[in-house]
């Protein structure tokens, strides 16, 4: 990271001064027209940099390291853990997927190692219920050089496989392989086994699938965009109720966010058996072959980038990247017959006009060409930073890819077509700081980057179905990827959003938060909502990045913090005064959260304005001390009472009491998960206070948010271990929620649901 920082300081110092700017074009051909010598240090630089991010690969280190895992897998899966019971079977199985999906990990390119690693994974796969990953791992081991006279076990397996999975075809093949193969006695019998259950599945197969595919299709369609004076914006052609799907958008192009590893074709995140890139040092993950496959055309040329560590140092140009690569395709139609780069210029940017055209059927490209941008305004330090990033992607895609090579039969010359790519990057990442999405999903609590949900055995019974109490395990909301959604991006900004966007892998659905009117406009919002934030608090990102003055409906009424406030309602703690009052923010404060300052701040203190005494809070610090020994009993029902006696000074939904509840409700449950055992007096008051949690976080966030769901894990969790009775009501509200996970989650949520939850019931 210095080491960019450094090169692009003395590139800033050989193009100052950078002229007034006009557009992306003229930004990257004024880098490209430096004179001669300028010229020649600038892109030396950029050379040194992508040569110095070159990383040392060891083989015979990686080799030993991968087998090391994979020996540790090996011990564990063959350890008699079978005498232990249900949970030490599952924690060998799992536990031994989990080694060899590391010995996979860190084989990297040394196929010698990695094939084994595959084959091994598969066996525990398989053995666990994975089918189509165990399938896939028996295709990967083959793929990677598994040795020729082993090769008729993998394809056997393979074949289990695709018959658990009812996959006629498949299996069909591995038969037919199979029988042209040496095999003995006992294989003979499995693969004589294997055609009785190939002619059993002949005999039953077709009708189910038609099904699933008729429930995929969903069209939605309630939008038109209309241009003008106010540029573009999206509203209702129809009245929309609470709760509609408006619509959705499934993005072409998402990069991962912090390393995280999820796939990088379709952006699950809960994976049982990763495939890595083998040649970018374990950086690029898919969750089967088949993404691995559809991403292979943007990948080519991003895998050497990944190899380098390029692309984390580079912030939103990496998506910017993606873009370009992903149009790039259907953007050549339209340029290949041009002679020059302003020829192509001017092509893109007449393309852009005629957005009044504009629905959810133009392609993607079209749509992100026609986004926003705001560089113009940028700061001039800005400006310089995003467009060196540019002039490094491109300089890297021609330096260590075939990217070019595509359009040397092409009229315009390659170096026509490096500045056009470079002001295609520069244009992208100016629009991604104004239109870019962050799509979210839960995780598993405290998961390391390189380590995969569905892999932590502790929390898993059987495939995708939770051990009882393990729900609350799955409640952390983390932002995944960096997203380009321009459909989305088209909804103007309000602080009072009218839809809430769900996030499905890399499709966003979009539903109407509130009634909507036939004829209203649809707003998202950019920030915190009016609920969340003081005036003062939202205006300074809305101002400082999307470069506008908020003027809707709460940010201009007289009083505009007052929803904030309702969540700040105090008692006076002065037994002669006892009013009921909400803090006055000094100037300069951008939110009332005291406790969330250190202790030693004065300004973080609260006065009641009718008695002006300052609010010393002793029983906060007391509940605090508390927490500490809620694995004790005693401690544990002090605590419940001590939650209910701040009812006296915490009025309404204050937001702290909903902190508070959930200072409680983690470490009680951590204690849980340790194996401290709770009673029925604990079952009630933990029930009580995460209902209180849950009240509050309706009423601020809504009860379809994110941060309500996360928090209802609790509650399903305390559901499933206590025996107390739900009202019918109840828990279809609560199984309503569902709708608002990702298919992935919504899977294992009803599998908790159905397993845990319903049947107590009854
Ligand atoms: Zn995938
Ligand atoms: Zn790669
Ligand atoms: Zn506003
Ligand atoms: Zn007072």
């Amino acid at each position: 990271m210095d080491n960019l920082a450094q090169i692009f300081t003395q590139q800033d110092e050989l193009i100052a001064p950078v002229g007034a700017y006009q557009n992306e074009y003229e930004a990257i051909k004024a880098l490209h027209s430096l004179s001669g010598e300028k010229r020649q240090r600038f892109q030396n630089l950029t050379r040194k940099l992508l040569g110095d991010l070159d990383q040392p690969h060891d083989r015979k280190a990686i080799a030993e390291r991968s087998r090391m895992w994979r020996n540790k897998g090996n011990s564990l899966f063959r350890s008699s853990a079978k005498e232990f019971g249900p949970d030490a079977e599952a924690e060998r199985v799992l536990g031994a997927c989990r080694l060899y999906t590391k010995a996979v990990l860190v084989a990297e390119d040394v196929e010698d190692e990695l094939c084994l690693a595959f084959a091994n994974r598969g066996i525990a796969l398989q053995e666990y219920g994975y089918y189509q990953e165990a399938y896939d791992d028996c295709a990967n081991a083959l793929e990677f050089g598994y040795p020729r006279r082993l090769q008729h076990k993998v394809i056997i397996r393979q074949a289990h496989c695709a018959a658990k999975l009812k996959r006629t075809e498949q299996l069909a093949e591995h038969i037919a392989c199979l029988e042209k193969m040496q095999l003995n006695e006992r294989f003979r019998q499995q693969l004589e086994d294997l055609k009785e259950n190939l002619e059993m599945l002949r005999g039953q197969s077709s009708s189910e699938k038609s099904v699933e595919e008729q429930e995929k299709n969903h069209p939605i369609q309630e939008i038109v965009c209309q241009s003008g004076s106010r540029g573009r914006y999206m509203i209702a052609k129809e009245a929309l109720p609470q709760g509609k799907i408006i619509f959705r958008e499934q993005a072409t192009c998402f990069v991962p966010l912090e390393q995280r590893l999820i796939c990088q074709q379709c952006a699950c995140s809960l994976m049982c058996a990763p495939i890595p890139c083998p040649k970018c040092r374990q950086r690029v993950v898919y969750c089967s072959r088949e993404c691995r496959e559809r991403h292979k055309s943007i990948h080519r040329f991003e895998c050497i980038a990944y190899r380098k560590d390029l692309l984390k140092m580079i912030g939103v140009s990496h998506l910017a990247l993606r873009m370009v690569l992903s149009y790039m395709p259907s953007m050549l139609q339209q340029l290949q017959e041009c002679a020059s780069s302003a020829e192509m210029w001017s092509t893109l940017m007449t393309l852009t006009t005629g957005a009044d055209k504009e629905d959810e059927q133009t392609p993607q490209y079209l749509q992100s060409l026609r986004m926003i941008s705001h560089l113009d305004k940028a700061p001039q330090a800005e400006l310089v930073y995003h467009m060196l990033c540019a002039n490094l992607l491109q300089v890297y895609l021609k330096e260590c890819t075939d990217f070019f090579d595509q359009f040397q039969p092409l009229s315009a010359s390659l170096e026509d077509w490096h500045l056009i790519v470079a002001a295609l990057i520069l244009r992208s990442a100016g629009q991604l700081l104004v239109n870019g999405h962050v799509g979210d999903a839960l995780l598993p609590v405290n998961l390391e980057a390189n380590e995969f949900g569905l892999l932590q055995s502790e929390m898993w019974q059987k495939p995708r179905h939770l051990q009882l109490g393990q729900l609350h395990n799955l409640s952390q909301t983390e932002p995944l990827t960096a997203i380009n959604l321009p459909h989305l991006s088209i909804c103007n900004h309000a602080c009072a959003p009218c839809i809430r966007t769900k996030f499905d892998g890399c499709t966003a659905v979009c539903y109407s938060a509130v009634d909507i009117e036939a004829g209203d406009e649809i707003f998202n919002c950019y920030t915190m909502d009016y609920k969340k934030s003081m005036l003062r608090q939202r205006s300074r990102p809305l101002q400082e990045v999307y470069k506008f003055e908020c003027s809707c409906a709460k940010c201009t009424r007289t009083d505009p913090d007052q929803d904030y406030l309702k969540f700040h309602r105090y008692r006076c703690e002065n037994e002669s005064c006892l009013r009921e009052f909400v803090p006055e923010p000094l100037p300069h404060q951008t939110n009332l959260n005291w406790w969330l300052q250190s202790p030693d701040a004065a300004e973080a203190s609260v006065c009641c304005p009718v008695c002006k005494e300052t609010q010393v809070f002793a029983w906060y610090n007391d509940f605090m001390c508390l927490i500490d020994s809620c694995g004790e009993a005693k401690a544990r029902r002090e605590l419940y009472k001590a939650f209910d006696g701040v009812d006296k000074y915490l009025l309404g939904h204050h937001i702290l009491k909903r902190k508070l509840a959930e200072a409680l409700i983690e470490p009680c449950f951590a204690e849980m998960d340790e194996g401290c055992v709770l009673d029925d007096v604990d079952y009630e008051n933990l029930t009580r206070i995460v209902e209180t949690q849950l009240e509050g976080t309706a009423a601020q966030s809504g009860g379809n948010s994110m941060e309500y769901i996360s928090q209802m894990t609790y509650l399903w969790d305390l559901w499933a271990l206590s025996k107390c009775k739900r009202s019918e009501q109840q828990l279809q509200e609560m199984k309503g929620k569902l709708e608002y996970l990702a298919a992935e989650h919504r899977e294992i949520f009803e599998n908790y649901y159905n397993d845990f939850i319903e049947q107590q019931c009854k």
